[in-house]
């Protein structure tokens, strides 16, 4: 049976604030059951508050009600998020007294609390979860969707993934994209064409590193795979290789399963916020013009089914390129807007897909639109003159 997707439109048929996201909001916590679901359970909101000046990650307004209807149902809610989004969060409007329960951060303020799993992938061989995590009865997962540069996009995996695991194990997963060799230092000996290497990337995604002479290191973050690089290294000296990219994703998947394994499936619930998507993560620190119309507000208990709902709803919409910064680059325009953007090698889907595998959920969905858009009638135009 395919797993329920409830969605809001940012659309409205009128101008009436029942047709408003936040009070679609509404509808899809009473369709999700929250209230009914978390009585006497120690109920986590985990979401990204975001960082320095950035102000498109979820408003207050969305937050207070997700708090409100846990209350309602005699559960105990806390927001929790890495300490250095934390920290300052009252700076981007999250207070106590704005969203109506404590905000913590997820592995303490120095990091250090945290539980260790054992599980070898590449170069990661322990993963951290934050005890605030660890220790919830209950968990909302609520994802503000937007650009990422590591793996095309983030939304519910990535706020899972990176958000529930203490600050080395953040490190590790972006550490382990380079596990793959790509660089073959044999093949190119000469100091000048290394140096050549590096000046024909435009977006310093490639340099040699300093610390040790001879060898080149790929920032996959700002890599969109233009192949520029390639025309300049010897054969066989570069790789710009899937496998490095697509072992981010793999590793979201990984570090998603390890927390969701600490809940009971049945008291797990997922929201997602695809309005004001940027070009990269809200840990970022700021806000840049939106690269996708809004879309509205998705809700499921299924994972994969919600993730993929958003790559669906997003994957028939026009890159808005003129919104994007200049340093940045669209040179294909195959496949979903996020990879147009970060390059064919972050495929945005490949998180759902790895995470299919590890038993996650299912792609398989229903979209259940809870307040769709009614038709407005208007009979035929009279022409009134200006003067
Ligand atoms: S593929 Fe393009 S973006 Fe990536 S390192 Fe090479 S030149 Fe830079």
């Amino acid at each position: 049976m395919p797993s329920k997707v409830y969605f809001g439109t940012a659309r409205q048929s009128r101008l009436e604030a029942k047709e408003t996201l936040p009070a679609k909001l509404d509808l899809i916590l009473e369709n999700l059951q929250i209230r009914q679901r978390v009585k006497d359970e120690m109920v986590v909101i985990k979401m990204h508050t975001g960082n320095n000046i950035g102000y498109s990650t979820i408003h207050p307004v969305f937050v207070r009600r997700v708090v409100q209807a846990v209350k309602d149902g005699g559960g105990k809610p806390f927001i929790a998020d890495v300490n250095w989004d934390v920290a300052g969060a009252e700076t981007r409007g999250y207070t106590q007294e704005t969203i109506g329960c404590p905000i913590y951060p997820a592995a303490g303020p120095d990091e250090k609390y945290y539980y260790e799993y054992e599980k070898p992938f590449k170069s990661i061989q322990k993963w951290k979860l934050a005890g605030m995590i660890h220790d919830a009865t209950f968990l909302i997962n609520f994802s503000h969707v937007k650009g990422h540069p590591s793996c095309g996009f983030g939304a519910a995996f990535k706020n899972l993934a990176l958000g529930c695991m203490a600050g080395e194990t953040r490190g590790d997963m972006h550490r382990a994209m380079h596990f793959d060799q790509y660089w073959f230092p044999e093949k190119c000996p000469d100091a000048e064409t290394i140096q050549k290497i590096a000046a024909s990337c435009p977006f310093e995604a490639i340099v040699e590193d300093k610390k040790r002479p001879g060898q080149m290191h790929l920032h996959m973050e700002q890599c969109n795979q233009c192949g520029r690089c390639l025309k300049v290294a010897p054969p066989g000296s570069l790789k710009i290789d899937a496998s490095n990219f697509y072992t981010f994703q793999e590793a979201c998947a990984i570090s998603t399963s390890i927390t969701l394994s600490t809940f009971d499936p049945k008291k797990v619930t997922h929201l997602s916020l695809a309005t004001h998507m940027t070009p990269v993560c809200d840990c970022f620190g700021f806000t840049s013009m939106p690269i996708l119309p809004d879309v509205g507000i998705f809700g499921s208990d299924d994972i994969i089914a919600i993730e993929r709902a958003v790559l669906d709803a997003t994957a028939g919409m026009r890159l808005i390129e003129e919104n994007l910064p200049l340093a940045m680059e669209v040179h294909s325009r195959a496949g979903h807007p996020f990879q147009q953007l970060h390059g064919p090698l972050k495929d945005p889907y490949l998180v759902t897909e790895y995470g299919e595998k590890l038993g996650l959920g299912s792609r398989d969905y229903e979209l259940v639109d809870i307040l769709p858009l009614e038709k407005v009638e208007r009979s035929a135009l009279q022409y009134i003159p200006s003067k």
